[in-house]
């Protein structure tokens, strides 16, 4: 019996179960990996997104076949041809997958019909097991990320003694949220310069004619593994140390600030979970690092990363069609083209999105995210848009995080209160309304920014709803007091907006 490996494209590192399965027996092993056109063609994707995974495949391909492994790279319309074509050459009766962490390539993979047997076999790209997460969930009432995080800690001896946290308590975040004031002094972002294989694959994407989201170059992402680790190496030394008091800060021209820009690697498994916490707890106590910033930056790789993938995998199949607002409106034009709209906030931020297919949590969440759940865009059409549009999207991580963190649609399993604000924040968090034409302090009138109206628009329209949360009850007292003209003003302002924008 003949075994083939069949590499999906975010499955890239030497250690991922299917490979490590027939480690043994390598140079009898056939692997293949695919680029399928038909595939890439699900949605619009951002060109760099494109040129990222092929890119990275290739260069896996050829570093498996450096350590011995037998890879055909095919390049095809579909996959089921491929797969074909390499079983017959091969004569291979199983073809085994690590099981895709996307819940619909599953069933893509169901679907195919090979004429011999698939060997699904568990995910080991993520620290907690789905059957794990599942145990731990089952166990509870209440599935919060804060007592998910601890006891990830201590599974997995991460800034513990004898099961307590180092420095006495488990969250800093309250040092954590500093507003950019002044002039502050950030560190150097570190890019890469496209090798001769991503130029090629640049020179592919730029001849199809079915992509049209997002500027190609310049391409600037690592590619491969030994990118990825310097990537990772140079956050640890430059980022790391202050990664905390301005992780929600938002500055013009200032991409990642102190983030680390490892999304893209983690998610193609050209990093793995485990080395990046363990880099992080090594230079803490190495350099004796401030707490609050490497407890911070573990939270997010430790606590957030395993608990999206968890609650993706623990949730039933519909979530992502979840809905509590019951929102259907349409996204606004201009998130596919950023020079359309004169809101400053929401201009920088998709303007960087075009360039690098980039943006940082509190980008994505209080300035796209938030914008969307307030105008009452519907949840899928703006996860469907934040899939298509960024480097590191994928279906496990963007449901929980769109539907469920940024859009508030499963009415309160991931997060107990929806993340809706007004532009007081994005003033207090950014420099974006120094330089815009609309005035933040406003919520009618000429200079009303959308932010204001369309905040007290969303509070209006869903009253009841929000009521029933009991943690929002102080800005619906000052909803109550508006005066009946402010309120109509604000409704006609929000349905004119709409008119103008969401066609
Ligand atoms: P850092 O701030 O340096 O954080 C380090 C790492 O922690 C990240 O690389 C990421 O792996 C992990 N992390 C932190 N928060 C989360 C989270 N909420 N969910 C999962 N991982 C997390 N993350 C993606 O990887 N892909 C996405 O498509 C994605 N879409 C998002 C959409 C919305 C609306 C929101 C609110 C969040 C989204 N996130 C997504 C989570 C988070 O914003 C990104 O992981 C992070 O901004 C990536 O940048 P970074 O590597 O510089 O992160
Ligand atoms: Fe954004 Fe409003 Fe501030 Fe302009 S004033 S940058 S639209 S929040």
């Amino acid at each position: 019996m003949r075994t083939g490996i069949w590499v999906l494209g975010d499955q890239l590192w030497m250690g991922q179960a299917a490979l490590n399965s027939c480690e043994h027996e390598k140079i009898n092993t056939p692997v293949i990996i695919i680029e399928s056109h038909n595939y890439a063609q699900k949605r619009p994707y951002h060109r760099q997104k494109l040129v990222l995974v092929w890119s990275a495949m290739r260069h896996f391909a050829a570093e498996l076949r450096s350590t011995g492994w037998l890879v055909t790279y095919s390049i095809s319309d579909d996959f089921e041809t491929a797969l074909l074509n390499w079983i017959k050459e091969n004569r291979i009766d199983e073809v085994r997958i690590m099981s895709p962490n996307d819940r619909p390539f599953t069933q893509l993979i169901n679907n195919l019909q090979l004429g011999c047997s698939i060997n699904l076999i568990p995910n080991n790209h993520f620290l907690w097991s789905v059957t794990e997460f599942k145990e731990w969930a089952n166990s509870r009432k209440r599935l919060l990320l804060e007592d998910f995080y601890r006891e990830g800690r201590k599974r997995f001896n991460i800034l513990v003694e004898e099961n307590k946290p180092i420095g006495g308590k488990w969250n800093f975040d309250q040092q954590n949220r500093q507003p950019p004031k002044g002039k502050l002094k950030t560190p150097q972002v570190l890019w890469f310069e496209p090798d001769e294989i991503t130029n090629s694959v640049i020179e592919e994407i730029k001849a199809l004619s079915w992509t049209s989201y997002g500027e190609i170059e310049p391409f600037k992402w690592g590619v491969s593994r030994s990118n990825a680790k310097t990537i990772l190496e140079h956050f640890i030394r430059q980022c790391l140390p202050t990664f905390g008091p301005y992780q929600d800060a938002m500055i013009t021209g200032e991409n990642s600030l102190w983030h680390s820009l490892i999304s893209p690697y983690l998610n193609l498994g050209l990093l793995t979970p485990i080395e990046v916490i363990e880099a992080a707890q090594l230079a803490y106590f190495e350099n004796n690092l401030d707490l609050n910033s490497v407890e911070g930056f573990i939270r997010q790789v430790l606590g957030w990363r395993e608990y999206m993938n968890g609650i993706y995998h623990y949730v039933d199949e519909d979530y992502r069609e979840s809905n509590w607002f019951n929102h259907n409106g349409s996204l606004p034009n201009f998130y596919w083209q950023s020079s359309q709209t004169d809101m400053n906030c929401l201009h920088q931020v998709l303007n960087q999105v075009e360039k690098t297919g980039y943006a940082h949590h509190i980008q994505r969440l209080m300035v796209l995210s938030n914008f969307a759940l307030i105008v009452g865009v519907s949840p899928q059409k703006i996860e469907s848009w934040f899939q298509a549009a960024f480097v590191d999207a994928y279906d496990w991580v963007m449901v929980p995080n769109v539907i469920g963190m940024g859009q508030f649609a499963d009415g309160g399993i991931l997060g107990s209160k929806p993340y809706a604000s007004s532009a007081n924040y994005l003033n207090k968090m950014s420099d974006y309304c120094g330089n815009c034409v609309y005035d933040y302090k406003q919520k009618i009138g000429e200079k009303a920014c959308p932010f204001n109206f369309f905040y007290w628009d969303f509070l209006d329209r869903h009253q009841e709803q929000i009521k029933s949360l009991g943690r929002m009850n102080f800005v619906l007292g000052h909803l109550n007091r508006l005066k009946a003209e402010e309120i109509n003003e604000i409704r006609a302002l929000a349905v004119n907006w709409r008119e103008n924008n969401c066609r």
